[in-house]
C-alpha cells in the first residue's frame, strides 16, 4: 500500500515537472507570438494609405490595391522623373486658376451659354463616370485638381479654385466669374471624357473658339498646346490633340485665357482604371503642371 503511494507520488511529480517544461515553452514561445503582431501592424498599417487615396471609390479600392502592389515603383520613378521638368519657382507671382469639372449634385437649372445669349445650357451637368469601376468624374477631377495645386504651389504659383469638395453648388458661369474676379492669368478645367464607343481613348484639350472670347482664344491655345504636349509626355495617353468649342459657358464667360484638358475616357477600360489610381493621378497632374510652367516659360 505504501509503495503504491509512493509510485503515486512519483506520477504526481513527474506530472507537475512536464507541466513546468509547458509552462517554459510557452513562455518561450511567448514572445515570438508577439513578433507576428508588428508585422501584422505593419499589414493593417500599409492600407491605410490606400484608404486616404481612395476615399471616394469602394469600388475602386479592391481594383487598385493589388495593381499597386503587383508594379510598386515602376511609376513613381516615372513620376519623379517627370516632375523634374520644371523646377525653381517659375511661376512665382502668377495666378492660376483651376476648376475640377462637376460637382457632387448636378443642377439642371439653366443659365445663358454666354453673356446676353438667348441660348442656355445646364448650369451643371453630372459628368461621367467609370464604366467598368463606377467611380465618378467629379471626384477624379477634384483628386488631380488637389495634386496639381500643391504642384503649382511648389512652383511658385497662387493658386484659386472654383472647388475643393464636392459637395458645391456653382454653376459652369459662375465658376468662369470667380476666375475672372480672382485675376487668374490662366484657368485650366479639369475634366474626363466619355464615349458610348469603349474603344476610344486618348487625352484632348478644349480651347475657345467663339467670337465673344475672341480677346483670349489665342492665348488659350498657346497654353492648350502646351499642356497636351506636356500631359501626354507624362502619362503616356494618345494624344488627341486640341479642340476649338464655342459651346462651352465655362469658356464664354471667361475674360482670362482658359482651355479644358479631358485626361482620358472613363469609358475606356484601361483609363478608366488608370484615372482612378493615385500614381496614375500623380502623373496627370505633373504633366499640366509641366505645361502651364512651359506656357509660361
Ligand atoms: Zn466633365
Amino acid at each position: 500500500m505504501r509503495q503504491y503511494k509512493l509510485i503515486t507520488l512519483l506520477i504526481a511529480l513527474v506530472m507537475l515537472l512536464c507541466a513546468c517544461g509547458q509552462a517554459v515553452d510557452s513562455g518561450s514561445s511567448a514572445p515570438s507570438s508577439t513578433e507576428p503582431s508588428p508585422t501584422a501592424s505593419a499589414v493593417s498599417a500599409q492600407p491605410s494609405p490606400d484608404v486616404t487615396l481612395s476615399t471616394t471609390p469602394i469600388a475602386a479600392t479592391p481594383e487598385s490595391t493589388p495593381e499597386r502592389t503587383s508594379e510598386p515603383s515602376a511609376e513613381p520613378a516615372i513620376n519623379t522623373a517627370k516632375a523634374s521638368n520644371a523646377t525653381g519657382t517659375p511661376l512665382s507671382g502668377i495666378v492660376i486658376g483651376l476648376d475640377p469639372g462637376h460637382q457632387a449634385h448636378s443642377n439642371s437649372e439653366q443659365e445663358p451659354v454666354a453673356p446676353g445669349s438667348d441660348e442656355t445650357k445646364k448650369k451643371v451637368s453630372s459628368g461621367t463616370q467609370g464604366r467598368f469601376t463606377g467611380v465618378t468624374e467629379y471626384e477624379v477631377n477634384l483628386q488631380v485638381g488637389l495634386k496639381l495645386k500643391r504642384i503649382l504651389q511648389d512652383l511658385g504659383a497662387t493658386v484659386v479654385m472654383t472647388r475643393e469638395s464636392h459637395d458645391v453648388n456653382i454653376s459652369n458661369s459662375e465658376r468662369a466669374v470667380m476666375m475672372n474676379d480672382a485675376g487668374a492669368s490662366l484657368v485650366v478645367r479639369l475634366h474626363c471624357n466619355g464615349s458610348d464607343n469603349s474603344d476610344k481613348h486618348g487625352a484632348v484639350v478644349l480651347i475657345p473658339s467663339n467670337n465673344c472670347t475672341a480677346a483670349i482664344n489665342d492665348a488659350s491655345k498657346e497654353a492648350g498646346k502646351c499642356i497636351i504636349k506636356a500631359f501626354v509626355d507624362a502619362t503616356g495617353a494618345k494624344d488627341l490633340g486640341l479642340q476649338p468649342r464655342s459651346d462651352q459657358t465655362g469658356f464664354n464667360w471667361s475674360t482670362v485665357p482658359v482651355c479644358n484638358i479631358e485626361m482620358g475616357y472613363m469609358t475606356n477600360e484601361q483609363e478608366d482604371k488608370l484615372l482612378i489610381k493615385d500614381d496614375y493621378q500623380d502623373l496627370c497632374a505633373h504633366g499640366i503642371a509641366n505645361g502651364i510652367a512651359d506656357y509660361f516659360g
